[in-house]
C-alpha cells in the first residue's frame, strides 16, 4: 500500500545522481548567477551601493523576483560586519539561506492515499509542456513499479489526445480516451471505472490548457474535481500545475487564475534546461505559496526529477 501518494520510495535526495542531473539542468541558471555575484565582488574591499547594485542585477536577472531580491539585499546590509567584504563563500551563503528559507516555507508534504488509484489532475495552459510532462512521471512512477493509467480529457483537441496516445504507446501505460469534442468529465469518469477494475496504482489526467475560454475552462475542471470526488471520495489527491520556467510576469498571471479556481496542490516547473533564469523557481513557489513537485530539465522521458528545496540550492551553489 501507499505510504504517500507518490509512492514509499526513499526521498528523493537520496536518488543516486540526481544532484548532478539537476545541476546540469539548471546549468545555465548556476552560471549566470554565480558568475555575477562574484563579478559584483570581484575586486571590491566594501559592500557599497555599487555592490549592492550589481548583486540586485544579478539575482533579478536570475528572475528570483522583486521581493525576495530585496529581501536578500536588507540581510546583506544587516549582516556583513562594519561593511566589509566579507569571503564571497559567507555571501553565497546569505543568499543560498535565504532562499532555502523561502523555497521550504511553501513545501507541503504529498498526501496519504489508502486505497489506489491516486487520482493526479495536470492542468496548466498549452505548450508549457503538460502532456510531456505526464509522459514523464508515467515513467517516473513506472520505475518506482507502480502501474499508470492516462485519461485523455483534453478532448477540445484532436491532436492532444493523439500525443497523448504517444507517450501512452512509449511508457506501455494504460489510456482511456473517447472521440474528440466529447464531455471531459465522461471520460474521467470512465477512466476512474476502469482503474479500479483493472486496480491500477494512479490516474494521471490530462486536461485542456485554452485559456481564451477561461471562465468555462476554469468550470470544466471544477466539474471535472467533482466527478472524481464522485467515484473516489478524496480524488483528485493531487492537482498539479505545469509552468515553463521561461515564464514571465505574464505567466505568472495565468498561472494565478488557475490556482484561484482549481485547487492546485503543487508546480511542475518545465524547461528549466532552456533558462538562465531559474530562480523563477523561488519567485512561482513564493507567489504562488504552492510547492514545486518536479521540474523538467530536457525533452527524454527521464527529465523530470523530484524537486527539494536543499537539493535545488545546493546544486545552484555547491
Ligand atoms: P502541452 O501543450 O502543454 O501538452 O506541451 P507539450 O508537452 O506538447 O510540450 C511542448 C514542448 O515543450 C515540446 O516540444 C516538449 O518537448 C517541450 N518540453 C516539455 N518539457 C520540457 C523540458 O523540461 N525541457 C525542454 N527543453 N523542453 C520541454
Amino acid at each position: 500500500m501507499f505510504k504517500s501518494l507518490f509512492g514509499s520510495s526513499p526521498a528523493p535526495s537520496s536518488e543516486p545522481g540526481l544532484l548532478e542531473r539537476l545541476k546540469a539542468g539548471i546549468q545555465k541558471t548556476r552560471a549566470g548567477l554565480m558568475e555575477k555575484i562574484e563579478d559584483a565582488v570581484s575586486g571590491r574591499k566594501e559592500i557599497d551601493a555599487d555592490v549592492l547594485e550589481e548583486l540586485e542585477y544579478a539575482l533579478i536577472t536570475a528572475d528570483i523576483g522583486a521581493k525576495t531580491t530585496a529581501e536578500i539585499l536588507e540581510l546583506i546590509r544587516q549582516r556583513v560586519d562594519r561593511h566589509q567584504v566579507g569571503d564571497i563563500a559567507e555571501l553565497k551563503s546569505l543568499i543560498r539561506e535565504h532562499l532555502l528559507e523561502i523555497l521550504q516555507a511553501t513545501e507541503k508534504p504529498v498526501p496519504l492515499v489508502k486505497d489506489p488509484p491516486a487520482v493526479v489532475m495536470v492542468v496548466g495552459v498549452n505548450g508549457a509542456g503538460k502532456t510531456t510532462s505526464i509522459g514523464k512521471l508515467t515513467r517516473r512512477l513506472q520505475s518506482e513499479g507502480r502501474t499508470v493509467l492516462l485519461c485523455a480529457a483534453d478532448t477540445f483537441r484532436a491532436a492532444a489526445i493523439e500525443q497523448l496516445e504517444v507517450w501512452a504507446e512509449r511508457t506501455g501505460a494504460g489510456l482511456i480516451r473517447q472521440q474528440p469534442g466529447s464531455d471531459p468529465s465522461a471520460v474521467l469518469f470512465d477512466a476512474l471505472q476502469a482503474a479500479k477494475a483493472r486496480k491500477v496504482d494512479y490516474v494521471i489526467v490530462d486536461t485542456a490548457g485554452r485559456l481564451h475560454t477561461k471562465t468555462n475552462l476554469m468550470a470544466e475542471l471544477e466539474k471535472m474535481r467533482r466527478t472524481a470526488a464522485r467515484v473516489i471520495p478524496e480524488a483528485p489527491h493531487e492537482v498539479l500545475l505545469v509552468i515553463e520556467a521561461t515564464t514571465g510576469q505574464n505567466g505568472l498571471e495565468q498561472a494565478r487564475k488557475f490556482t484561484e479556481s482549481s485547487a492546485v496542490t503543487g508546480i511542475i516547473l518545465t524547461k528549466l534546461d532552456g533558462t538562465a533564469k531559474g530562480g523563477v523557481v523561488v519567485a512561482i513557489s513564493r507567489e504562488l505559496n504552492l510547492p514545486i513537485r518536479y521540474v523538467g530539465v530536457g525533452e527524454q522521458l527521464d527529465d523530470l526529477l523530484p524537486f527539494e528545496p536543499e537539493n535545488f540550492v545546493a546544486s545552484l551553489f555547491d
